[in-house]
């Protein structure tokens, strides 16, 4: 048994967070499936790659709803096992971010937690190192 327990969950938006649409500032709802050009956010991607290594719970949401989130996340991780849920974001799941949680998204939520820009991933990188030092090497 491990001495201390992270269970921090990291919850990633899609559109804006994952995905950089061309047309800044518009609204790209849905924009993966019209096939709205777009780039995904490779730095973002590798921290997040790494964490998973490190037992974080990475859970990907959308406005767009849960199967939307899965295809956005089968696109940018591919089947790697990487990723432990995939939700619908709105009022039914904001409930499930708690005070230790870290939520990426390119708006702010109104949920508790620590939330990141999708450009911060120096600060998201800082966060997760803090956090898997409460992890016992094995
Ligand atoms: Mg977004």
């Amino acid at each position: 048994m491990a001495d201390h327990v992270n269970n921090t969950r990291v919850f990633i938006d899609c559109d804006d967070t994952l995905l950089l649409f061309d047309s800044e500032g518009e609204a790209n709802l849905y924009g993966f499936w019209k096939g709205d050009p777009y780039k995904v956010n490779e730095e973002l991607v590798n921290v997040l790659r790494q964490t998973c290594k490190t037992c974080f719970t990475l859970i990907i949401w959308s406005g767009g709803g849960k199967k939307y989130a899965k295809a956005v996340s089968d696109e940018v991780f591919g089947d790697l096992g990487e990723i432990d849920a995939w939700f619908c974001k709105d009022f039914t799941t904001f409930d499930l971010v708690r005070s230790e949680d870290i939520v990426i998204d390119d708006q702010a939520l109104t949920v508790p937690g620590v939330q990141l820009r999708p450009d911060d991933t120096e600060r998201l990188r800082e966060l997760l190192h803090d956090h898997a030092g409460m992890f016992p090497i094995a």
